[in-house]
């Protein structure tokens, strides 16, 4: 099911809202120029009557021009200090398993994929510990920004990472069901291959363990092999 679609109908909006799609890549390179800029000066959710507030600066992957989208979730609390996403333990992890099977460094993955996320603020820390959970209506003002993106970069592969990130484009209940498949997605009236991956970070064992560990080897297996990657040469 594609969240999507479901989304705008409950809004009663159509796929074309708000933005012209350019059409030459030319126009689009500088359209998603003016896109992080705009994203980076973001304060949309401090304007809301929210109780806990997302904290800035927006952690942003930069203008990369590309064909394959990583969606992560929301960035941890040293991200918006080193000024990247995925820049701490959970990064690591991420880019060794690309650079197991995809052949690209870390700099040559941030260089040629574009980096976005369901929320790009630090959601801050719950009462409890760990990281909150960003609200429904955070998610819903930085859907804003991820709609646009699909629209400017008209991916074709999709990769969102974890559970939230997941379930912004497929029902997600276990991973057991989701990760090592290939779907198809929809989003911002955009079609593409859509690769779900489990989240990187230490906090869950399901990728370390059976039947996690082939999955997510299925998973990245079907990502190299996919033809908007495999425009990349190793690095
Ligand atoms: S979470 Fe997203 S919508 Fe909210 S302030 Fe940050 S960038 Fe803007």
């Amino acid at each position: 099911m594609v969240r999507d679609t479901k989304s705008r109908q409950r809004r009663g909006q159509s796929p074309s809202e708000s933005i012209i799609i350019p059409t030459l890549p030319d126009e689009r390179r500088k359209q998603l120029q003016t896109h992080v800029i705009r994203l980076l000066n973001c304060n949309r959710c401090s304007k809301n009557d929210l109780g806990s507030r997302p904290q800035g600066p927006v952690v942003s992957g930069g203008p990369v021009f590309s064909e394959v989208m990583l969606v992560g979730q929301a960035p941890g609390q040293k991200e918006p200090l080193l000024g990247r996403p995925f820049a701490w333990t959970a990064g690591k992890t991420l880019f060794g398993w690309f650079h197991r099977t995809c052949g690209l460094s870390e700099q040559a993955f941030r260089s040629r994929i574009y980096m976005a996320a369901v929320c790009r603020c630090f959601p801050g820390k719950k009462p409890s510990g760990g990281d909150r959970v960003p609200s429904e209506i955070e998610i819903e003002n930085c859907s804003l920004w991820l709609k646009r993106e699909i629209k400017i970069l008209q991916p074709k592969l999709v990769i969102p990472v974890g559970k939230l990130a997941i379930s912004q484009f497929l029902e997600c209940k276990r991973l057991d069901d989701i990760i090592g498949k290939k779907f198809p997605g929809t989003l911002a009236g955009h079609s593409f291959d859509l690769i779900p991956l489990p989240h990187p970070s230490g906090a869950s064992p399901w990728h370390r363990m059976e039947p996690g560990k082939s999955l997510l080897d299925n998973a990245l297996r079907l990502i190299s092999k996919h033809p908007a990657m495999r425009a990349f040469p190793p690095s």
